[in-house]
């Protein structure tokens, strides 16, 4: 029998997997991660989560009894360590092997590490529900006052939200000139972080980080190149995360920040695919080469990859979308930021709400809106793909 072997139960494994079978496809799927827990959703962790006073359950991304229905071999607790491109076949950590026909790659990020703080105690990076928990865990402690953040992305400033809620001092240190500079265009960043600032959020920008102070091996502050100190009890890096390639790369396969994939998922090995966080593929809607992060990019590139695996119509191309709670605020882009030369934004402080459109000539590039959920889906059919400027 036919087998596909996915690596990585995350919301791109876990989709691949459900969409293989709505494709039809009659093979065995094995479904490995290396975390415990049932697959999960990431996004509470740096919301809800933190939030919560008592520790919630994680989001499943679907119920255990949905794999037992749908004939998915889910295993947990496993990390693959090799795959063998010859043999068709892959390795876990305990040295037992498992035979592929077509495998999927769906490995994810890991957070981007500051290598400057050693094992000093206080500093927290989030990625799974463990880093989660002990995030959580510290910031409910009342001896734990002063927060600084080092980075204002997304991550970084949800953290933000959830510490100025629990009635913390939070410090938010941000090395280029605005939040959210990869994601979001100036004019949403902009009213973010003028409403953060609003609750009590102090922001840096521009300022770059010398090192930590210690007291007893836990930090005690954050230490500028301007000579500038920001005292913390608790400091939180949000830098980004980097594509968990090692696999990829160890098998020989084509990687330039994260796994180069063509339009239907597949690397440079035909038989080989990867998904979400860890690959990096042509947009439609964006000139240039994109790895993304987020939960709207993995689920579609896992239908797509499942399709071409079955030999189904490749899904209609769709823009972008992504979603963020900040402090009351439902943050929400669709399309890419990117190529745009007008902005028309339409703000209102009462109710609190902004629309802003990005536009290249006639065409809508993005779009990002603040507490207008419903808007979401027509401004997603309003954006249309790049015409394609290659002689075809
Ligand atoms: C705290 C947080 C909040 C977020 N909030 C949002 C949000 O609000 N909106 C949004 O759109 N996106 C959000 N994201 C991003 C979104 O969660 C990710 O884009 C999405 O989880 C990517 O899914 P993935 O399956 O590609 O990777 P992952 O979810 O990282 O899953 C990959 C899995 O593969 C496993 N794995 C890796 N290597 C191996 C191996 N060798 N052997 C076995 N298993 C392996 C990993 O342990 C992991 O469980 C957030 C992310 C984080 C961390």
């Amino acid at each position: 029998m036919d087998t596909t072997v996915i690596i990585g139960n995350g919301v791109a494994g876990t989709n691949a997997a459900a969409a293989l079978r709505k494709n039809g496809y009659e093979g065995a799927i094995k479904l490995i991660g290396e975390e415990v827990a049932l697959p999960y959703q990431r996004p509470p962790l740096s919301k809800i989560w933190l939030r919560e006073p008592a520790r919630p359950n994680p989001t499943p991304i679907r119920p255990l009894r949905f794999f037992e229905d749908n004939r998915i071999e889910l295993m947990r607790a496993r990390k693959v360590v090799g795959i063998d491109r010859t043999a068709r076949e892959i390795r876990f950590s305990d040295g037992k092997t498992t035979k592929f026909d077509t495998l999927i790659l769906a490995t994810g990020a890991s957070p981007r590490r500051l290598d400057m703080h050693a094992d000093l105690k206080g500093v927290h990076y989030l990625r799974g529900l463990g880093d989660s928990a002990q995030l959580r865990g510290a910031l409910t402690r009342a001896d734990c006052r002063n927060i600084a953040i080092i980075g204002a992305g997304v991550i970084g400033l949800e953290v933000a939200s959830a510490a100025i809620e629990m009635g913390k001092t939070v410090t938010v240190i941000e090395s280029a000139a605005r939040a959210m500079a990869r994601v979001a265009s100036p004019a949403t960043t902009n009213f973010v972080t003028q409403k953060l600032t609003d609750a009590g959020v102090q922001f840096l920008f521009n300022r770059k980080i010398e090192g930590f102070g210690a007291d007893n091996h836990h930090v005690s502050s954050v230490n500028l190149s301007d000579g500038a100190e920001v005292k913390a009890d608790l400091v939180f890096v949000g830098i980004g995360a980097a594509p968990n390639v090692e696999l990829a790369q160890a098998a020989g396969l084509d990687c330039d920040n994260g796994i180069c994939v063509d339009e239907d998922m597949r690397t440079s090995d035909p038989g080989i695919f990867a998904i979400g966080d860890c690959a990096r593929s042509d947009s439609k809607f964006a000139p240039g080469k994109l790895r993304m992060e987020t939960v709207h990019n993995a689920t579609t590139q896992a239908q797509i990859a499942a399709a071409a695996i079955c030999n189904k119509d490749r899904p209609a191309p769709v823009p972008h979308r992504f979603w963020s709670d900040l402090k009351g605020m439902k943050v929400q882009a669709i399309g890419i930021a990117a190529g745009y030369d007008l902005v028309r934004s339409n703000a209102s402080q009462d109710p609190l709400s902004l629309e802003v459109h990005l536009k290249s000539g006639d065409r809508l590039v993005a779009a990002e809106v603040v507490n207008l959920p419903t808007r979401q889906a027509a401004l997603a059919k309003a954006i249309s793909p790049m015409v394609s400027t290659s002689a075809e």
